[in-house]
């Protein structure tokens, strides 16, 4: 039996929330269902935080309305606050991620909030999660290096991880924001998580800023992480890394998986359908992957 890598596909949330081509809700249900065809079993698909501050999220109630409940796939919805919490909650989000900060600077800007703070939060708001009977997982972003403050103790991210974990986290993400982790710190930082939350799920969220999201993914799995996130077409950046490329690309992970004979349950082909569909029609401008170029191998009789 290979070993089974789940990909949650994160397109439909991190990569849409700051494209600028603000893609309308039908279009967004027809991205999902691409997925959904491809595949896809689990999703981010959509985030419960002030339209004022994220326009592209604001129809994310209408998004939810419209996804196929019939065919097995978890949506995430992601809250920062309680409101946003309960939005996810009311809108039948399948699981509720909530962001925790490494790092001040990044929290300031991003959440207003403090590491020690979005933990505090996170007590607060998961036990409304928990009273709907609805799993709530953790991103504890900037996890490798903060824009602002520049390094990232390993103790923080360990500290926040154990109250994620204390405050009934069913899965510990830790994201690299804006893509400056290497492969041996995934290893260290994994390990330190683990010390402390030993009986969490991990789930590992790269960006390929600097071109290390492919031998970072590679780290995790070979400490044997089993969830991976990635956004199709590479889509999706962050606002305070302004040059950065986005989220490892999907199609991607999943050729390098599959070559290495991991079984993701994804179909190659029809993600970097989807990615081309993205540049024709869904974004209108392009993506970057680099299977998307170069298609598969070996090549289809
Ligand atoms: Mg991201």
């Amino acid at each position: 039996m290979p070993r089974h890598i789940e990909i949650v596909e994160v397109g439909p949330r991190d990569g849409l929330q700051n494209d600028p081509a603000m893609m309308s809700t039908d279009v967004k249900l027809e991205f999902i269902e691409r997925l959904i065809e491809a595949g896809v079993k689990r999703m981010e698909a959509a985030s419960f935080v002030p339209p004022k501050l994220v326009p592209a999220m604001a129809d994310s109630d209408a998004v939810m309305a419209g996804v196929p409940r019939d065919k097995g796939v978890k949506y995430i919805g992601l809250a920062l606050n309680e409101r946003g919490m309960r939005r996810a909650l009311d809108t039948r989000c399948d699981e509720v991620n909530f962001v925790m900060v490494a790092s001040a600077g990044f929290g300031k800007r991003n959440q207003n909030a403090t590491p020690e703070e979005t933990a505090d939060l996170f007590d607060h708001i998961a036990v409304l999660a928990h009273d709907d009977g609805v799993p709530v997982s953790v991103t504890i972003s900037v996890a490798f290096g903060d824009p602002f403050d520049g390094e990232v103790p390993i103790e923080r991210v360990a500290m926040l991880a154990k109250r994620a974990a204390a405050a009934g986290a069913v899965e510990i993400a830790l994201g690299d924001t804006i893509g400056v982790a290497d492969p041996w710190d995934v290893r260290a930082r994994i390990d330190a998580v683990r010390a402390v939350a030993p009986d969490t799920r991990l789930r590992l969220h790269f960006h390929n800023t600097r071109n290390t999201a492919m031998a970072n993914i590679h780290a995790a799995i070979e400490a044997g992480v089993d969830v991976i996130d990635a956004s199709v077409g590479g889509i999706g950046g962050c606002p305070f890394a302004p040059k950065a490329t986005g989220n490892v690309a999907t199609e991607d992970v999943v050729y390098m998986l599959e070559r290495g004979g991991f079984e993701t349950g994804l179909d190659l082909s029809k993600l970097i359908a989807i990615a081309k569909w993205l540049e024709k029609e869904g974004l209108k401008h392009p993506v970057h992957s680099m299977l998307s170029n170069a298609g598969g191998f070996p090549p289809k009789t």
